[in-house]
């Protein structure tokens, strides 16, 4: 008797914690997000860039070309910034290269890093699927791996340039992730090598575009298509060889956002920054933004 009394309160349990569950994503605007990052993506590139996919996904979404990055406008203080909700003056990271705070993080989470994006799904949502695959090893000490069900670097990327768009469809297609954060780092390399502006570089952007075509294609295929928001966006652009200066080739990146909720063919009027990218990651999942960080969901982009 005893044990149909806890078997009984076993299984309501249960049913209160799955409507809980479906109740919390209901209310979500997208049960799936997918950010693509791509490193030394310049807004000045919008103009002369072959790059449909891209293009289809502004068109049927929001974006805003002038979205800033933080100084320096160097890889870590930016990547940190757009999953940290802050700048480097709170979460710390201040060097292209930083793998630890170079000053310290105003606070700290349970694992010890400043709260990111990932984080803060993760405590709100502990059943989440929240995947991270990117090509520049950086990244990792940036998005609290601790909080991912999955961390790729994918090192063989330099050779293998479509080598992180098989474990993107790989992994869309087996998890059905609720946050994939997908990083390219080859156009960082060219530009650094044969320069921002030219040829070389375009070639790099549109291989690029042709691998977010292969991301949309697996979406489709997961059926997860009418459920998934996309976001394309880049940390810092660049000028000649070289960024980490202030000049607007630099420091303006292309924000494009797209998927249920949002509103098509939208350029969206408001500042953007860098830091505005956890907090409009976190609007969509009901996130509550913690304290210390200072960006704003960009709500106007959502219907
Ligand atoms: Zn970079």
């Amino acid at each position: 008797m005893k044990n149909t009394y806890l078997i009984a309160i076993l299984l309501l349990c249960c049913l209160i914690s799955c409507t809980q569950q479906e109740k919390q994503s209901s209310e979500w605007k997208a049960k799936h997000v997918i950010l693509i990052g791509i490193d030394a993506w310049g807004a000045y590139s919008m103009n002369k860039a072959n790059i449909p996919n891209i293009r289809s996904l502004m068109a049927n979404g929001s974006y805003n070309l002038k979205k800033r990055s933080v100084l320096p406008s160097s890889s870590a203080p930016n990547w940190a910034s757009m999953y940290m909700g802050a700048g480097p003056e709170l979460h710390g990271y201040c060097e292209w290269g930083s793998q630890i705070p170079d000053l310290p993080s105003r606070i700290t989470n349970t694992d010890k890093i400043f709260p990111t994006i990932f984080s803060v799904l993760r405590e709100a949502v502990p059943d989440a699927e929240i995947g991270n695959i990117c090509e520049w090893n950086g990244i990792r000490y940036l998005v609290d791996t601790l909080s991912l069900n999955y961390d790729k670097h994918v090192f063989e990327a330099e050779k293998d340039s479509s080598a992180t768009v098989r474990y993107a469809v790989n992994y869309i297609k087996e998890r059905k992730p609720t946050f994939l954060n997908i990083v390219y780092d080859a156009l960082d390399h060219t530009g650094h090598a044969v320069g921002h502006d030219t040829p070389g570089y375009y070639t790099k952007l549109e291989e690029i575009d042709g691998y977010i075509g292969e991301i949309i294609a697996a979406i489709k295929e997961a059926g997860i298509w009418d459920e998934t928001i996309i976001i394309v966006t880049a940390d810092h652009g660049g000028i000649k060889n070289n960024h980490g200066g202030r000049t607007m080739e630099e420091m303006e990146t292309p924000f494009i956002i797209s998927g249920p909720n949002i509103k098509s063919n939208f350029e969206m009027p408001e500042s953007m920054m860098q830091f505005d990218i956890a907090p409009t990651i976190g609007y969509i999942f009901g996130l509550k933004s913690p304290q210390v960080w200072i960006g704003r969901p960009m709500t106007s982009a959502f219907k």
